[in-house]
Protein backbone atom coordinates (compact mmCIF):
# COMPACT_ATOMS: atom_id res chain seq x y z
CA UNK A 1 0.00 0.00 0.00
CA UNK A 2 1.03 3.57 -0.70
CA UNK A 3 0.63 6.73 0.71
CA UNK A 4 -2.27 8.82 -0.94
CA UNK A 5 -0.85 11.70 -0.50
CA UNK A 6 2.85 11.26 -1.55
CA UNK A 7 3.33 7.89 -2.89
CA UNK A 8 5.45 6.55 -0.39
CA UNK A 9 4.94 2.99 1.45
CA UNK A 10 2.24 3.48 3.81
CA UNK A 11 2.52 2.44 7.20
CA UNK A 12 -0.31 3.52 9.20
CA UNK A 13 -4.23 4.26 7.78
CA UNK A 14 -5.74 7.35 8.65
CA UNK A 15 -8.88 7.63 11.32
CA UNK A 16 -11.06 6.36 8.08
CA UNK A 17 -8.82 3.66 7.00
CA UNK A 18 -6.67 5.51 3.91
CA UNK A 19 -3.26 4.60 3.81
CA UNK A 20 -0.46 6.90 4.53
CA UNK A 21 3.08 7.39 5.83
CA UNK A 22 3.82 8.04 9.21
CA UNK A 23 4.39 11.44 8.24
CA UNK A 24 0.61 11.88 6.66
CA UNK A 25 -1.25 9.40 8.96
CA UNK A 26 -2.78 12.45 10.92
CA UNK A 27 -3.16 14.12 8.08
CA UNK A 28 -6.85 15.60 6.59
CA UNK A 29 -7.20 13.96 3.23
CA UNK A 30 -9.44 15.23 0.89
CA UNK A 31 -12.04 12.86 -0.54
CA UNK A 32 -12.37 12.82 -4.61
CA UNK A 33 -15.65 12.84 -5.38
CA UNK A 34 -17.33 10.11 -7.88
CA UNK A 35 -16.83 10.56 -11.64
CA UNK A 36 -20.39 9.30 -12.02
CA UNK A 37 -22.40 11.08 -9.45
CA UNK A 38 -20.52 14.01 -7.65
CA UNK A 39 -20.76 12.00 -4.18
CA UNK A 40 -17.94 12.16 -1.92
CA UNK A 41 -16.35 8.55 -2.17
CA UNK A 42 -14.98 6.48 0.74
CA UNK A 43 -12.21 3.36 1.07
CA UNK A 44 -13.21 0.19 0.19
CA UNK A 45 -11.68 -2.91 0.03
CA UNK A 46 -11.61 -5.53 -3.05
CA UNK A 47 -9.91 -8.15 -4.29
CA UNK A 48 -7.29 -6.30 -5.71
CA UNK A 49 -6.96 -4.27 -2.47
CA UNK A 50 -8.14 -0.85 -1.48
CA UNK A 51 -10.06 2.10 -3.79
CA UNK A 52 -11.83 4.90 -3.40
CA UNK A 53 -15.68 3.87 -4.04
CA UNK A 54 -18.67 5.85 -4.54
CA UNK A 55 -20.56 5.68 -1.23
CA UNK A 56 -23.87 5.01 -3.00
CA UNK A 57 -22.34 1.79 -4.23
CA UNK A 58 -24.63 -0.30 -4.95
CA UNK A 59 -26.44 2.47 -6.60
CA UNK A 60 -23.39 3.68 -8.10
CA UNK A 61 -20.38 1.55 -8.73
CA UNK A 62 -17.86 4.72 -9.86
CA UNK A 63 -14.14 3.92 -8.58
CA UNK A 64 -11.12 5.50 -8.36
CA UNK A 65 -7.66 4.07 -8.08
CA UNK A 66 -6.25 5.19 -4.65
ZN1 LIG B 1 2.88 10.48 2.75
ZN1 LIG C 1 -21.29 7.79 -7.55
Amino acid sequence: MKCVLCGKTATKLTKEGIPACGAHSNSKIKKPSCPNCGLEMKIREGKYGKFWGCQAFPMCDGMKKI
